[in-house]
C-alpha cells in the first residue's frame, strides 16, 4: 500500500448550485461554487502534504508560548526528574513540543 497522493482528482456537481471537489485520497470538499470548492480542496492538499508528527506520543502545544509555559510549570514542580527544558517546533509544522537536554538520557 502506498500513501495516497493529495491532488485534485475530480469535481462533481453537488446539490443545487454547489460543487464537490474530490481529492485523490478520497477526501471531499463541498462549496457553493466550483472555484470555492477547489480552493477548499487545495487547502486540504497543503495540510495533508505536511509530514506526520514523528513523536505522536509527546504532548503537543499549539504555539511556542504554550510550550514555554508548560516548561515553566514543570520547573516549579518539585522532584520529578527528566523535566523538559527546551521547546521546538515539530517537523510536521503543526504544533510544538518540549524536550530535555540531559545527556544522561538518550536524546529522542
Ligand atoms: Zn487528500
Ligand atoms: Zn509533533
Amino acid at each position: 500500500m502506498t500513501a495516497p497522493k493529495h491532488v485534485l482528482a475530480n469535481t462533481l456537481p453537488g446539490i443545487g448550485q454547489s460543487t464537490i471537489a474530490i481529492c485523490a485520497c478520497g477526501h471531499r470538499e463541498t462549496a457553493y461554487n466550483r472555484s470555492k470548492a477547489v480552493a477548499k480542496l487545495y487547502a486540504h492538499t497543503i495540510a495533508a502534504a505536511r509530514p506526520e508528527c514523528p513523536t505522536p506520543h509527546k504532548k503537543r502545544y499549539g504555539s511556542e508560548r504554550e510550550a514555554a509555559n508548560a516548561i515553566s510549570r514543570f520547573l516549579r514542580m518539585p522532584g520529578e526528574g527528566g523535566r523538559p527544558t527546551r521547546t521546538y517546533q515539530c517537523p510536521s509544522g503543526q504544533h510544538w513540543h518540549t524536550t530535555r537536554q540531559q545527556s544522561s538520557e538518550r536524546a529522542s
